[in-house]
């Protein structure tokens, strides 16, 4: 698993957070990091958002 935001490969006992695009049926995963820190993410269909 890795980070969308920042690439960086997760920990599995990292809380990250994942979730369906809401444009495309890609799953977005986040670092606990990013999370926090509200950083930006794009999907590779294009999608951004926090
Ligand atoms: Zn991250
Ligand atoms: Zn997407």
């Amino acid at each position: 698993m890795k980070c969308i935001s920042c690439n960086r490969e997760i920990a599995p006992d990292e809380k990250s957070v994942k979730f369906p695009c809401p444009n495309c049926d890609r799953f977005i995963i986040r670092c606990e990091k990013c999370r926090v820190l509200a950083n930006p993410y794009k999907c590779e269909c294009g999608f951004e958002g926090p």
